[in-house]
């Protein structure tokens, strides 16, 4: 399991993978003529209309390369409808303070001035705040950027009304959608009254990511948006008043595209609401199970979670000094990717498991977290050294483990097999604690 919040690190089938391999669509250059890609076209035609029909929109661009640069495109969308209605002052983008970094970075390249939306104690947007701005900028509000569920992991009862603030104020509500797999054949940004959502097809709909891409963030609009979408100087397509290109190719990353045609083929309208429902049902278990355990960030009016939650380490940190980032190291040695680290909030852990894990996996994460949680204890009852102890030194690598000195105040199995389950299929971490920040800044050769 990679439980990555906000990151969607769901299973990659390799069934929607083998056209990769396939000449037909690999040999492609993407400045072909029509003519001798209606296959492509075909391909891109009908996830259009399944994307459509998903999202409750009205037309797709399959331009942009990511999230980020679907938010970018979604924006120029925005302004050119803007500019054609003789609106093209409107340049305040309003952001709340949970929302992705991507955001208020997609706002400023799209040339829009951020304004920063509060957010409540119980971590949704402070609708108050909301209006308030939406007044206070009602002459040149140009849209308003909302995650839902939020980036909390919440499903913001006050949703639909944020959308009608917006609408009323003269501005346009653009979705990040990079949490439609908490929406798919539940709800749609359609539905909730959004003009534009991107959607990340490398998150949601299946194709493999993390390490840099390429990635497909196409963005869906409502009717008035559509002939405002980007196009192309050498190809038709996009919007008919052709306003110009968000990326180098007509149709983005158009070859990876065959991995989400495959997975919404196969899955089926039934089959992708079952894996939304797998998703939120999967969290709602990690939640119940570590509740006890780790204090859970926030919850929505009913208690439950979307499909993501947020652990919240500031406590234990506090009192015991042993951080997000300690707990991150230590789940390497029980084989597990860390969480999302200190995303949307400091000091804390963001868990999404996605539809993908099965009960095992999740209870062995579990085990995993209530394991190291009784390592911290161990620190706070005064049983193992503050700063010297298996969750400071922690990961541990083969070279560690194996070395004829083991100067560490408790065992090597402690170290390095922690579950008993782990003797069989153990993963040795190839680098133990570093120092973050300064990794960060300078580039460190091993060898
Ligand atoms: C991943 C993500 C993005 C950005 O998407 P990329 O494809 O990484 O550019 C934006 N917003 C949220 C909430 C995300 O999780």
């Amino acid at each position: 399991m990679i439980p990555l919040g906000s990151c969607t690190m769901k299973l990659n089938p390799a069934t929607s993978m083998y056209a990769l391999s396939w000449p037909e669509f690999g040999n492609i250059h993407p400045f072909v003529p029509a003519d001798q890609v209606e296959g492509y076209l075909e391909l891109i035609a009908e996830m259009e209309k399944d994307l459509c029909e998903i999202t409750g929109f009205k037309g797709m661009s399959f331009m942009p390369n990511s999230g980020a640069s679907g938010e970018y495109a979604g924006l120029l969308t925005i302004r050119r409808y803007q500019e054609a209605n003789g609106q093209g002052h409107r340049n305040i983008c309003l952001i709340p303070a949970s929302a992705h970094g991507t955001n208020p970075a997609s706002a400023a390249m799209a040339g829009m001035q951020v304004v920063v939306v509060k957010c409540d104690e119980n971590g949704n947007i402070d609708l108050e705040d909301a209006k308030a701005k939406a007044e206070q900028y009602k002459d040149n509000l140009a849209a308003f950027m909302v995650t839902y569920p939020s980036t909390h992991g919440i499903y913001e009862d006050g949703i639909r009304t944020l959308v009608k603030i917006v609408h009323d104020n003269g501005g346009q509500v653009y979705m990040d959608g990079a949490n439609m797999n908490a929406q798919v054949g539940l709800t749609s940004p359609g539905f909730i009254g959004a003009d534009v959502c991107h959607l990340n097809l490398h998150k949601t709909f299946a194709i493999p990511h993390g390490g840099g891409g390429p990635g497909v963030g196409p963005i869906g609009v409502a009717e008035h948006l559509k002939p405002y979408l980007p196009s192309h100087i050498l190809f038709h397509c996009g919007g008919e008043k052709q306003e110009g290109a968000v990326s180098a190719a007509p149709f983005g990353s158009a070859q990876i595209l065959t991995i989400t045609y495959c997975y919404i083929k196969m899955l089926g309208g039934e089959g992708l609401k079952k894996a939304t429902m797998g998703a939120i049902m999967n969290a709602n278990y990690l939640k119940e199970r570590l509740k006890d355990y780790y204090p859970i960030l926030y919850t929505g009016n009913h208690g439950h979670v979307a499909h993501e939650m947020i652990l919240d380490i500031n406590g234990i940190n506090k009192t015991i000094g042993v951080a997000a980032i300690d707990i991150a190291k230590r789940l390497m040695d029980f084989g597990f990717h860390a969480p999302t680290v200190a995303f949307p909030v400091h000091e804390t852990l963001m868990v999404e498991p996605t539809e993908s894990e099965p009960i095992a996996e999740l209870d062995r994460f579990v085990e995993a977290m209530i394991q190291i949680r009784k390592e911290i204890k161990d620190i706070e009852d005064g049983k193992a050294e503050k700063g010297n102890n298996i969750i400071s030194h922690a990961p541990y690598t083969a070279e560690m483990l194996m070395a004829d000195k083991w100067e560490f105040p408790f065992s090597r199995q402690e170290a390095g097999f922690p579950m008993k389950s782990d003797v069989q299929d153990k993963y040795f971490p190839h680098v133990t604690r570093i120092d973050d920040a300064y990794g960060d800044r300078n580039l460190v050769c091993k060898f």
